[in-house]
């Protein structure tokens, strides 16, 4: 991957992800199009509040930090 430049002060941004920690297990972020909606079965949440996911169409999100002013910016790539 590239490096990329910082467009608020520009300053170099280095490559990162973001955790989500699930149940015993860390995964990168996923971006998927569309608003939050709780996973159900016949209509009954499912998981404690599972968001439905679309494996065919989500994305594993990069995010980048400012190594000057800290900023985050993320993508979808
Ligand atoms: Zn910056």
């Amino acid at each position: 991957m590239e490096s990329r430049v910082c467009p608020d002060c520009g300053a170099q941004m280095e490559t990162g992800v973001i955790l989500d920690f699930g149940h015993n297990q860390v995964r990168q972020s996923h971006w998927q199009p569309g608003t939050a909606e709780v996973a159900t079965f016949f209509g009954i949440p499912i998981g404690g509040g599972t968001i439905k996911i679309d494996t065919k169409k989500m994305l594993p999100v990069t995010t980048y930090r400012c190594t000057g002013c800290h900023l985050l910016r993320s993508y979808a790539e």
